[in-house]
């Protein structure tokens, strides 16, 4: 079972990210990964295997990597093998909005064929990146990541705990829930 952590406030986020991942180990998965935005710009990092592997990973391409605004997963693929592509997190195709999800779209094959349609193209066999992509589309016109989610969830059928990050609004981070437990922590600033 997978596991997401979301960080925004004034601390650095990727350690308390990496260690709640390290806390959700015991949930079981099969790949990690972390998304930031520093500066207005999104940083992923993600790959199959270990949440050790990607610390490591981070340590050694990015030294001290530090934001404000951040989100890390431990995937359990139902959608796509475990690898690199299909880990999380998924983005648009700008790559201004990140996305973490754990359940299934069950309607993700309709949605996925409308968007191929309109010129989409997708890196991953997932459910989720296709969500990625139904988000990008709908913030073309609202230009406001929390009514974007919103009105793309209207679409979705299925299950999800899910955090959505964008690179053009810093200042917050859009969580979601159908059927997957969330808590949302509120602490001083
Ligand atoms: N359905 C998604 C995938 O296969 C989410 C899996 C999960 O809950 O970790 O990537």
């Amino acid at each position: 079972m997978c596991g997401i952590v979301g960080y925004i406030g004034p601390k650095n986020c990727v350690p308390i990210i990496l260690e709640g991942l390290k806390r959700l180990e015991y949930r079981g998965y099969d790949s990690a990964g972390i998304a930031i935005v520093k500066d207005n710009t999104l940083f992923i990092e993600k790959r199959a295997g270990k949440v050790v592997d990607l610390v490591d990973r981070i340590s050694s391409a990015n030294g001290n990597l530090s934001a404000q605004l951040g989100m890390g997963h431990t995937r359990w693929a139902t959608h796509g093998e475990p690898n690199d592509v299909n880990a999380h997190p998924h983005w648009d195709s700008k790559k201004e909005i990140a996305i973490i999800h754990n359940g299934i779209i069950e309607n993700y094959l309709a949605i996925k064929t409308k968007l191929l349609r309109e010129g989409h193209t997708f890196e991953s066999a997932t459910d989720t990146e296709v969500l990625a992509h139904l988000i990008e589309e709908i913030y073309k016109t609202t230009n406001d990541i929390t009514k974007a989610v919103r009105l793309a969830l209207v679409e979705v059928e299925g299950t999800y705990g899910l955090v959505v990050i964008s690179s053009r609004e810093p200042d917050k981070i859009i969580v979601a829930r159908k059927g997957s437990p969330l808590i949302i922590g509120v602490g001083d600033g």
